[in-house]
């Protein structure tokens, strides 16, 4: 069932009598120009309607690794979709809407998230030769070794799909793969070589730049970040760029069945995630989306799916 608790993690869910978190209360960013609609619909800011309402603990941690300390998360971290309306929810039917490992909960929208067929479409290096059919589509992009080619294996289930874009010529650039025949994933190239002298700044192509301004069909950008390492300065370089373009992201927590052992200093990915998002969160006005994910264990797979199927049947419908 993935409507679960998460695991290991704990909620601080502030609640009252009534949460005042109607989609009609959230204040729309306003976008600088050119932005596709779905840039405008996602942004939002719902800080300032919870700040003043009180704290409920709620515990819903599952673990029996008593090394892990649990992870809050207060409601103001949550990533609630458009025309979701969480006020009549208790905290248990809350957590229950939430995605397993991720901070996100579920709309109306969340349906036809199984992938039935994966296609290679092309590999385009300008924005303007990527498909002309207009529909939705999600880009993955990330450091290099973050875990992508297998994570978009994981997502369709197939082996070597990914392969595709390892080819010799199409490492650099924007490879679409065709979803059930109605929705694109998007391979895009990996960034930041770890021995690279410039690894400081962000060294995208100028070309990934112009795709994540002016591809009108893009719903989301899924950035990849490895959860089993401490935050790195490109990726957070990277989030930054995104969020101060107001470009819309989901951040996806990689390797998060890596463990280290904490007497070598080695940290828990949940502990990793806090630390990354606790660094991006003054580039962004509200918490973007997030879920933590395993390509050996499958974890986030099926949440992946089911967020990306909410955010494009909303899109579609607007
Ligand atoms: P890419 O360069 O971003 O496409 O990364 P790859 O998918 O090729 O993976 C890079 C390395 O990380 C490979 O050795 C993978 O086996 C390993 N890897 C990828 N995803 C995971 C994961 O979820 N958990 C673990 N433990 N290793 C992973």
């Amino acid at each position: 069932m993935i409507l679960a608790q998460l695991p290991r993690i704990h909620f601080s869910i502030f609640a009252k009598s009534h949460f005042s978190l109607s989609s009609s209360h959230f204040n729309f960013i306003n976008p600088k120009p050119p932005v596709s609609v779905a840039r405008t619909l996602f942004s939002f800011a719902a800080k300032s309607n919870i700040a003043t309402v009180e704290p409920i603990p709620l515990p819903v941690s599952d673990s029996s690794d008593l090394d892990d300390a649990p992870v809050e998360i207060s409601l103001d971290k949550l990533f609630i979709p458009p025309e979701t309306d969480i006020s009549g929810d208790d905290p248990s039917t809350l957590t229950a809407r939430i995605l397993k490992g991720s901070n996100i909960v579920l709309s109306k929208y969340a349906r036809d998230a199984q992938v039935v067929q994966a296609d290679y479409v092309k590999s385009s290096v300008k924005t303007e030769d990527c498909p002309a059919d207009g529909i939705p589509e999600f880009a993955l992009v990330g450091r290099s070794n973050v875990g992508k080619s297998s994570l978009l294996n994981s997502l369709v289930r197939r082996k070597r799909l990914a392969l595709t874009s390892k080819k010799p010529g199409k490492t650099q650039c924007i490879n679409h793969f065709r979803i059930n025949d109605n929705w694109y994933l998007v391979d895009l190239p990996g960034y930041g070589y770890a021995s690279a002298p410039h690894e400081k700044k962000v060294d995208w192509n100028k070309f990934t730049k112009d795709y994540f301004l002016n591809r009108s069909t893009l719903v989301s950008v899924f950035l990849l970040v490895d959860a089993s390492i401490p935050p790195k300065q490109i990726d957070l370089d990277y989030a930054s760029w995104l969020g101060q373009n107001q470009v819309p992201m989901t951040m996806v927590f990689t390797k998060c069945d890596k463990r280290k052992k904490k007497k070598n200093g080695g940290k828990r990915p949940e502990e990793n995630i806090k630390e990354f998002q606790d660094l991006i969160q003054g580039f962004f006005e509200t918490t973007p989306p997030w879920i933590m994910t395993s390509s050996v264990t499958n974890q986030g797979r099926d949440e992946i799916l089911l967020h990306m199927a909410q955010l494009r049947n909303y899109w579609l419908k607007h």
